[in-house]
């Protein structure tokens, strides 16, 4: 059932979800339907998290903030963890491109494109690239290679800067990865995406989180949004509910898809940990912020066909560091046409994204907020206007978000978009063998974000909220 935000939720339940992330939503969806009794707090007023849209001029523009592309495995994810309708109306991209002074390539994304544009274009002899790419299927996450993305590269493709920008720029977009960064994340998630090009919601975000969130009433979820969690009650190290504006709602089990860092030291308290998990706590890093331009066109105004995702720069060469500045020449453009929508009047919408560093944003002052905001605004403008000439006229709504939108809208610490850096991901994993039946599924590690990541390690959390109730069951027996 849908709570009120009023309302106070009694319990008790098998689990509580915190957040409503794909992650959260996903391993809730799951463990009801496995059985289990479950309450889903979300503090927006929607569900989704960072899968989220907003509306302007009256619904005449609807944007989504992170709907650009993800791999093909969502549509095996959300057909068995979700449902045939969710999972059917997950489309290709047909078209991605990359303009930068180096060069300018148009791809389906696809292995075997990559592979003819790294020989044919880049003039890379095929046995080095089908290498690379051997390499990157057999990476294992328990191999613990110390190899960075740099040393993989290097090995691979010496000094061709012009080739990592090919094969590393779409990544450092999606999710703030450095040269620095484990090669095993970069592996993963480029294998991902290189499996069979990169996907789409046909709907929008809001279609989709709406029949997601029919799924879980559906299933028996209970759901209450505008309730924000306080606290995460311990007893006796044990994980025994929550509080959510004064009032306690107890639970066997607490699942937490806020941010690693908030759960551990601001939700739970970190008393309830060991000093060393603590210590490597304090060292997990979080990951880049970004700033988006919403552009919203004109009714009855249309733009050719230019491609869904254009990797734009004007930056001479690639580095990894630049592109986290904000005077920085890269951007992507993701382009929204009427199909996407079809619900809508012909509508079109373009998003530029580009990665930015929350320090270079909290200690503004108001005016120089505005100047910067404005700066990013016409620095997309004047980008697209590159591609499209004449586009400016064609807007009628553009506004830019920030990283400390970012932060104010996920309580996700500085802003970061895509979580935390590798090493957050044991100590997400290892969060219930420090206190019973507290776990954690979110964007970490880098491999457990974005939009696949995020729902697949939902799943996975389920498992081990499930095993941990099938014991708590059997000592109560
Ligand atoms: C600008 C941008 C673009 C992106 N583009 C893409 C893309 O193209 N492709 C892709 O695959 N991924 C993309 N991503 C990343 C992807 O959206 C995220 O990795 C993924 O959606 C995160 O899911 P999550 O489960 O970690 O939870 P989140 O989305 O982080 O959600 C956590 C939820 O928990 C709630 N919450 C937090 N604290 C509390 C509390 N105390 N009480 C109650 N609720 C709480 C928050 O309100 C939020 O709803 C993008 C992200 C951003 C920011």
């Amino acid at each position: 059932m849908l709570f009120k935000s009023k309302d106070k939720v009694p319990g008790p339940y098998d689990v509580i979800v915190i957040g409503s992330g794909l992650a959260g939503m996903t391993a809730a969806n799951k463990l009801a339907k496995n059985g289990r009794k479950v309450l889903l707090l979300e503090s927006h007023n929607k569900l989704g998290g960072f899968a989220t849209w907003f509306k302007r001029a009256k619904g005449d523009h609807i944007f989504d903030v992170s709907l650009h592309g993800f791999p093909v495995g969502m549509i095996k994810t959300c057909r068995k963890y979700w449902n045939k309708d969710i999972a059917d109306r997950i489309v290709q991209v047909e078209k991605v491109r990359y303009v930068n002074p180096q060069f300018e390539v148009e791809t389906d994304f696809t292995k075997d494109h990559f592979t003819n544009v790294l020989v044919e274009k880049f003039e890379v002899a095929r046995e080095k690239v089908e290498g690379f790419f051997e390499e990157l299927a057999a990476m294992n996450f328990y191999d613990n290679s110390q190899m960075t993305n740099g040393e993989l590269f290097q090995k691979w493709f010496p000094d061709r800067n012009d080739v990592v920008r090919f094969l590393l720029e779409p990544i450092v977009y999606a999710n703030g990865s450095t040269l620095e960064d484990p090669a095993i994340t970069y592996g993963i998630v480029f294998s991902n995406f290189m499996s069979k090009g990169v996907y789409i919601f046909r709907g929008g975000t809001d279609l989709l989180i709406s029949m997601m969130k029919d799924e879980l009433l559906k299933n028996g979820v209970d759901i209450q949004m505008h309730a924000l969690v306080e606290k995460i009650v311990i007893e006796d190290k044990r994980a025994v509910g929550v509080q959510v504006k004064g009032h306690f709602i107890p639970a066997s089990s607490i699942l937490s898809n806020a941010n690693i860092r908030t759960t551990i030291e601001k939700m739970t308290g970190v008393e309830n940990f060991t000093d060393d998990y603590v210590e490597k706590t304090k060292q997990v890093r979080l990951n880049s912020s970004s700033c988006q331009v919403f552009m919203g066109i004109k009714k009855g105004e249309s733009i050719p066909d230019i491609g869904e995702l254009i990797f734009y720069s004007d930056d001479k060469d690639f580095n990894t560091d630049s592109l986290l500045s904000p005077k920085v020449g890269s951007q992507t453009f993701s382009v929204y046409y009427p199909d996407i929508r079809p619900q809508l009047d012909s509508r079109y919408a373009v998003v530029s994204s580009s990665n930015a560093k929350y320090s270079d944003w909290k200690n503004l002052s108001e005016s120089e907020y505005k100047a910067q905001k404005e700066f990013v605004i016409e620095r997309a403008l004047c980008t697209l206007e590159k591609i499209v000439p004449g586009i400016r006229s064609k807007i009628d709504f553009i506004d830019c978000s920030t990283p400390l939108t970012v932060e104010k809208y996920t309580h996700h610490q500085k802003g970061s978009s895509f979580g935390t850096k590798f090493e957050g991901l044991e100590i997400s994993m290892g969060m219930h063998q420090q206190v019973d039946g507290l776990f954690h599924a979110g964007s970490v590690g880098i491999i457990m974000s974005g939009w696949l990541g995020a729902a697949n390690y939902g799943v996975i959390q389920s498992h081990e909220v499930d095993n941990y109730l099938d014991r708590v069951h059997e000592n109560k027996a």
